[in-house]
């Protein structure tokens, strides 16, 4: 939620916004449009990305004020009725049945299926697995400017992996990870277990099985996602592992917290902008040498491998990497 008290009205997370080119009495005029209630252009140009959330020094948090203004406003041009389309495709009318555990499962969110390979192998053997509709996040609403959809649906996401009974809930969506270190506090929910982002638990298993790694040997572009800006600590464990297993993360202006969205999402509302934006980011990880894209969220893989793939650059998710190294899966020649 935005909070007016902490925002002096500096606009330099509106400068920093890599969508639209604001100077700074521009960015400062856009924030006192959105706070006095009035559809500033910012609301229509924005892609949801997150970012000025990451930006803001004083944390206080102008996404959600132009989350807010862009579901007042329709700002998007989606129609409500496409929104509730999406929504009702999520809808669950079953009871949520979880799996025994011992106080530890995964979540696998609606990824179990489309996603298959990263799920087998050793990395996860004997790890209980949640999986479906009744552990989708809603996140995916943040990003088609209808954030009241993501909150409707919080609690009983959290609910519903609460009920599985486990201290532990290991995240593999990093939409699903955000929402419990992120939004869930910000809604007032209390989250009764310790979210796990599937980056740790990678990092905890490399660590203790370091003789079984052989190094890849290759240099990736990092695309970092867009609900990384809402837990930016786990920078850290990314590093972590791509350095057990033996990749480099080249350094590229499009990345870390100048990261660019893979513009899946600006897709249904900005259909002109998103290949500009794919074109922008592949540029850039071929202009740092990257042979490879790395992907920590399936959705980024989704949208960027098409154009990754025309251009040359293969594309892997970062769990497939880990199973590279420890054998389980081809390394790429
Ligand atoms: S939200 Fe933060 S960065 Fe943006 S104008 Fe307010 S204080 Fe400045
Ligand atoms: S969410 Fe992203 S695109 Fe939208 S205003 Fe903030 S930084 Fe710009």
């Amino acid at each position: 939620m935005f909070d007016e008290t902490r925002c002096d009205r500096c606009g330099d997370c509106l400068v920093r916004c890599l969508y639209v080119d604001y100077d700074k009495e521009r960015a400062a005029f856009e924030i006192d449009e959105l706070i006095a209630g009035r559809p500033a252009p910012i609301l229509s140009a924005c892609i949801t990305c997150f970012a000025c959330n990451e930006y803001c020094p004083t944390d206080a948090r102008p996404f959600d004020l132009i989350l807010e203004r862009q579901e007042q406003f329709g700002s998007l041009g989606i129609a409500p009725e496409m929104v509730a389309a999406e929504e009702a495709r999520y809808a669950v009318t079953s009871e949520v049945r979880v799996p025994e555990n011992q106080g530890r499962v995964l979540s696998a969110c609606v990824f179990s299926s489309s996603d298959a390979e990263l799920f087998e192998g050793r990395l996860f053997e004997g790890l209980p697995m949640v999986k479906g509709r009744h552990f989708f996040c809603y996140i995916l609403f943040d990003h088609l400017g209808a954030g009241s959809v993501t909150r409707r649906h919080a609690q009983t996401f959290v609910d519903n992996l609460a009920a599985t009974g486990a201290e532990e809930v290991i995240l593999f969506h990093d939409d699903c990870y955000g929402m419990l270190v992120d939004r869930a506090p910000q809604f007032g929910i209390n989250v009764p277990f310790r979210p796990v982002h599937v980056i740790e638990y990678l990092r905890r298993y490399l660590e203790a099985h370091r003789q079984d790694i052989t190094p890849l040997g290759l240099r990736i572009a990092y695309q970092r996602p867009c609900a990384s800006r809402m837990s930016p600590g786990k920078e850290d464990a990314i590093d972590a592992v791509l350095g057990l297993i033996g990749v480099e993360r080249v350094q590229r202006r499009y990345d870390r917290e100048n990261c660019l969205c893979c513009a899946l999402a600006a897709v249904t509302f900005n259909p002109q902008q998103a290949p500009a934006i794919r074109q922008r980011n592949l540029d850039d990880a071929l202009g740092a040498g990257a042979q490879a894209m790395c992907y920590l969220c399936p959705m980024c893989r989704i949208g960027l491998s098409d154009d990754a793939r025309d251009r040359g650059l293969a594309g892997y998710h970062i769990i497939e990497l880990a199973r590279m190294a420890l054998g389980e899966l081809p390394v790429p020649a």
